[in-house]
């Protein structure tokens, strides 16, 4: 097919991100224009299911009026300023506020950023201030695990877990460790239950740190629920053991809840559907329901005081985005904060999510699929060339981007992460259309080749 007017124009003037180059020269994007609810609407009228709520982001989905309203009025009173030098703003310090009566452990600080990259790499800054302003500038060193997602700065990029993010980048930098991916489906042994795999990864760990001495290690990143490397359940008593690990070596644990955040599992975080406690987080995505970029980081007391021995010391503590704490997405964020409470969206996540389970539980039966897995409203399916031996599809078959396009001409947009199916529809979605979705992805499933 020829292209559209504006699919040209997009091809001649933009570098799309995560795409294949080569095809969309061809093919042309999706170009999308408006959307509502749950649903979304390309320039030619045509409706999709958001099933992916964008990027695991438009949690509260489209057109929110509170939420729009929350951002004109913020535009009309105060459109931008910062917190540098000692500045101050009310929505800023009102969702600060807001984020520590939701957090899952202590805090005493909130910093913004305009992304869970940033965030993440904030976090490592931190990290290393914090050693240094303790006393222990050799603990460096942060461990990540293969198949993590944490975003694309030069040391985001580096904690992720992914080979295509690190090839021909030069990635990843010096420092960054990959411990093991918590998928018993796919890195279980033969005939090994889930508890013998935690104990092997977790000893795997403990050999990792004794090997590279834990007095040269500052940290561990962690998506509880892992994403963007093909939705991981990571088995029960995994996280109470690496917990027990990072305690024991005096290992700072930064919990990426950038895509688990804000009730997506059933819970407010992430973290505490997978019953742990961590040091740090960071957040962003449904911070805003991404209606405005947003990110934070939450620290703990601890820290923060050693940050401000530091500056008693050396001076200005010297790291700050132009848009951290950005007043249009405070203010966004503060009404996303009270709309998850007055809607009740964690209580909707929970009540909706047995018949997320039922209904992709019921996809392991198709002939192309190896696994599914699934928490509160966001899961994967993985299809395989083989159900028995799991053998995986080559790559370069492209089945998983061919299972998403078939769901494309269903109406149903949902996101191929190799050759997982990911599902992590808006929390607003309705039982009726969580059915309508489960419908169109099993006719997509059974035209894809
Ligand atoms: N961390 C996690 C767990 C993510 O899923 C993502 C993005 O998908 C990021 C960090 C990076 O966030 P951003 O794309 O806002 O930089």
């Amino acid at each position: 097919m020829p292209l559209t007017n504006v699919q040209a124009r997009d091809v001649q003037s933009l570098l799309h991100p995560y795409t294949q180059l080569h095809k969309l020269v061809d093919t042309g994007p999706l170009v999308l224009e408006h959307g509502k609810g749950v649903f979304i609407y390309d320039t030619q009228g045509k409706e999709y299911l958001e099933g992916m709520s964008g990027l695991w982001c438009a949690g509260l989905g489209f057109g929110d009026e509170e939420l729009i309203e929350a951002a004109r009025e913020q535009l009309s009173r105060l459109p931008y300023y910062h917190l540098f030098g000692g500045k101050g703003m009310e929505p800023a310090i009102e969702l600060a506020e807001r984020l520590k009566d939701i957090a899952p452990m202590p805090v005493s600080k909130v910093f913004y950023t305009s992304s869970g990259s940033e965030a993440n790499d904030t976090q490592i800054k931190l990290a290393w201030y914090y050693n240094n302003a303790r006393g222990k500038p050799q603990k460096k060193k942060i461990i990540s695990r293969v198949k993590a997602y944490h975003g694309v700065t030069v040391m985001a990029a580096s904690l992720t877990g992914l080979p295509g993010n690190h090839r021909d980048f030069d990635l990843p930098v010096a420092g960054v460790l990959h411990t093991d991916c918590p998928h018993h489906y796919r890195f279980g042994e033969a005939g090994e239950s889930e508890a013998e795999f935690v104990e092997r990864i977790a000893g795997n760990l403990e050999a990792l740190i004794e090997r590279e001495g834990a007095d040269t290690i500052a940290a561990f990143i962690a998506e509880p629920v892992m994403g963007a490397g093909g939705v991981i359940v990571p088995p029960q008593g995994y996280y109470p053991r690496i917990v027990e690990i990072l305690k024991a070596n005096d290992i700072l644990f930064i919990d990426d809840e950038v895509i688990n955040g804000f009730g997506r599992t059933g819970n407010w975080w992430g973290c505490q559907t997978m019953g742990f406690t961590p040091d740090t987080i960071s957040c962003a995505k449904q911070l805003t329901s991404a209606y405005v970029p947003l990110g934070a980081v939450l620290l703990p007391e601890e820290m923060y005081q050693a940050f401000v021995e530091q500056s008693r010391k050396i001076g200005t503590f010297g790291h700050g985005f132009t848009y951290g704490g950005h007043p249009l997405g405070c203010a966004v964020g503060a009404k996303a904060l009270d709309i998850y409470k007055s809607r009740d969206i964690v209580g909707r996540v929970r009540g909706l999510a047995p018949q997320f389970a039922a209904r992709i539980g019921r996809l392991a039966d198709h002939p192309l699929v190896g696994d599914v897995r699934c928490s509160g409203l966001v899961g994967g399916v993985e299809l395989v060339a083989d159900k028995a031996s799991r053998r995986s599809f080559d790559l370069t078959q492209g089945v998983g981007l061919a299972c998403a396009k078939a769901c494309e001409a269903e109406g149903l947009i949902l996101r191929a992460i190799g050759d997982t199916i990911a599902i992590c529809p808006p929390m607003v979605i309705s039982a009726e259309e969580l059915d309508m979705l489960f419908d169109r992805l099993e006719t997509a499933l059974d035209t894809t080749e």
